[in-house]
């Protein structure tokens, strides 16, 4: 009995589109989020054991195994951590180039990600200058909110 190999010119990729639409389900802890968000609130949670504050909420905190059920509102600037620049885009995103950051707001001790404008990216060599680590960055909500993470619609420098 011989074992069947693969000829050398067989087709090892095959381009497939995907365009899904679907749900996501919230959840009770994501949908009091996304409810602050169509009010122009950025809500957050903080662990009763360890203190920490989780923006976007958790439901549990991962170190102390507790449920994080103590809210607050937190303002929407912060400072950035990281980032990076998307040049080639995504069905249904933003139009590139743009840039993708992490974020932490003031009184959090994690990160949000979302989209940071306010960059000149005719030269990309000077990019990174542009936004050093720690800058400071304030949420622009959009004028129409629908209870979703785009109901900020960006981030922009501050000061
Ligand atoms: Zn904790």
């Amino acid at each position: 009995m011989t074992t069947p190999t693969t000829p050398a010119t067989a087709p090892v990729t095959q381009a497939v589109r995907w365009d899904l639409g679907y749900d996501i389900h919230l959840g009770a802890t994501w949908s009091r989020f996304m409810q602050g968000l169509r009010e122009a609130k950025i809500l957050a949670n903080r662990c009763p054991d360890c203190r920490r504050v989780f923006v976007p909420p958790q439901a549990y905190c991962e170190s102390c195994y507790v449920p994080t059920d103590e809210w607050l509102e937190l303002p929407g600037e912060g400072s950035l951590e990281v980032f990076t620049v998307v040049w080639h885009g995504f069905t249904g995103g933003p139009t590139p180039p743009y840039v993708v950051g992490a974020i932490r707001l003031d009184g959090a001790d994690t990160l949000l990600m979302h989209v940071v404008t306010g960059l000149d990216f005719s030269d990309p060599a000077t990019v990174r200058d542009q936004l050093p680590q720690g800058s400071r960055v304030r949420a622009v909500w959009s004028a129409e909110r629908a209870g979703h993470i785009l109901d900020i619609s960006h981030f922009e420098p501050a000061g």
